[in-house]
């Protein structure tokens, strides 16, 4: 297995610390609002990470944190007219609401940044009392001058940092690139009590605290969308340096951005739909096709008729899985005569997770499905290896719920073959063509076959 780290900037082979186990953290969301698709497309490629480890054997544990405090909180409870943790609370459900309908996976552990206080306060101390950190009106500073190596994960200089903020920002800091581990609380603002006086924590501190207390540090990944490569991944890991003289996490992994006319979408830029808005014009198979056509590093455009594309490659996946005896099929195991399409999907995932090729085995798959052609038995390997490996990405979690559902249409499609029939019967050729002619205008192709006419889509 080949991931590319973020770290080294290269793909590397993947070695777990543990034989058979991986440990994973990814930032999760700062609960302040719905989160938009582009922050869905990070959630559920780590979706994908986590269920393709699983597939191959491991044993997972998967951490997403939720970020219950910080000032975009306390900023919408102003609005909102209601204390900062009703708006965590109420978004917190909203963002596993939302998860649940993308069909991503419930992580092994959500631990919420309010739960973890006492540790953080812990922590911070420690960082002080190490010399890492320094006290200055209430708030508390990380020093980037206190330890080598700030920088090294994200490839930036302290002095590139230097010159880039802006000095005039914050005097109390020595340095301007030093970050905050403890805010001072305004009044009214959500506070704990600490050596420094009443405030919070940071969002640096919280995740490194987190992953520390579940997955141990080193652990195996550590992920996020690009954007947080810096400062937020370096700031974590700088501050696991400094005291425990380890890297936060052995692989780095960032995934791409989604893009809206060539530019992140964004809730500071305004430029974003909510994936709850997207749910409800596209089903959320469409939405992970369409996610993960794409490699996960790459840049995508958020784009209406790549949805609809997407809608018809999984509507294909359906279509050949309604031309076999689902229940059957399920009962199969899978043999050596398929070996070659698990080899070139697993290839495919285990350099760098590449699920655009993998995909593509999925799709060779459904054509084997459809092909009357081959054998029937072979048919039937070919769908049930389909269920399989589709299933490593999440796809497929509920087929025969999903092809119950798309039965009517189907249904309607068998009532127009049965006309057509009729039409040819009488030598009526004008209509069966007609009909021939509409359906494919609709995406829906016919095909005569010594045993009666079969359908496909385009
Ligand atoms: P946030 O709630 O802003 O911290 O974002 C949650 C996750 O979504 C983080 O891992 C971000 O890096 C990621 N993210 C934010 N915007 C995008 C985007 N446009 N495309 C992909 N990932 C994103
Ligand atoms: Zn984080």
């Amino acid at each position: 297995m080949k991931i590319y780290n973020s770290y080294t900037r290269k793909k590397e082979e993947f070695k777990p610390i543990e034989e058979g186990k991986v440990r994973m953290y990814a930032c999760g969301p700062t609960v302040y609002n719905y989160f938009h698709i582009g922050n869905a497309r990070t959630f559920m490629f780590f979706d994908v990470v986590k269920r393709y480890f699983e597939f191959i054997g491991y044993d997972v544990n998967y951490v997403q944190n939720l970020t219950d405090i910080d000032d975009k909180i306390i900023a919408q409870a102003i609005e909102e007219d209601v204390k900062a943790s009703k708006v965590a609370e109420k978004y917190i459900s909203a963002f596993n609401e939302d998860r649940a309908k993308l069909g991503i996976d419930t992580p092994t552990h959500q631990p919420k940044a309010t739960k973890y206080i006492k540790e953080m306060i812990r922590f911070i101390k420690e960082l002080v009392d190490n010399g890492f950190a320094y006290e200055q009106n209430g708030d508390v500073y990380f020093s980037v001058d206190s330890f080598k190596g700030y920088g090294s994960l994200s490839g930036r200089k302290v002095e590139d940092l230097i010159a880039g903020a802006r000095v005039a920002e914050n005097t109390a800091k020595k340095n301007p690139a030093d970050f905050t581990l403890w805010k001072d609380a305004k009044p009214g603002e959500p506070e704990w009590g600490s050596p420094w006086g009443k405030g919070r924590p940071g969002w640096h501190t919280e995740c490194v605290v987190m992953s520390k207390d579940l997955l141990g540090v080193p652990f195996d990944i550590h992920g996020g969308g690009t954007d947080l490569l810096f400062p937020h991944h370096e700031n974590e890991n700088a501050q696991a340096k400094a005291l425990y003289h380890s890297e936060l996490a052995k692989v780095w992994m960032h995934v791409g951005f989604l893009n809206i006319d060539g530019e992140k979408m964004s809730k500071s830029l305004k430029n974003f739909f909510l994936a709850r808005e997207v749910l409800e014009k596209y089903d959320s198979e469409t939405v992970r096709f369409y996610f993960l056509s794409k490699h996960y590093r790459s840049p995508i455009d958020y784009n209406a008729e790549i949805l609809a594309e997407s809608e018809k490659a999984v509507a294909n996946f359906y279509d050949a899985l309604s031309m076999i005896d689902i229940k059957e099929v399920r009962a199969l195991t899978v043999d050596d005569s398929m070996s070659k399409y698990e080899e070139e999907f697993n290839a495919a995932m285990q350099d760098d997770f590449n699920t655009a090729k993998a995909i593509a085995v999925l799709f060779d798959l459904s054509k084997s499905v459809k092909n009357f052609s081959v054998e029937e038995s072979d048919r039937k390997m070919a769908a049930s290896l389909l269920l399989k490996l589709g299933g490593s990405l999440g796809f497929f979690q509920n087929p025969e719920e999903k092809l119950k559902s798309g039965e009517s249409s189907e249904e309607l499609v068998k009532l127009l073959i049965k006309c057509r029939n009729a039409f040819k019967k009488e030598k009526m050729w004008q209509y069966s063509d007609m009909i021939r002619d509409e359906l494919k205008g609709l995406g829906i192709v016919l095909m005569d076959t010594p045993d009666g006419t079969k359908w496909t889509r385009k």
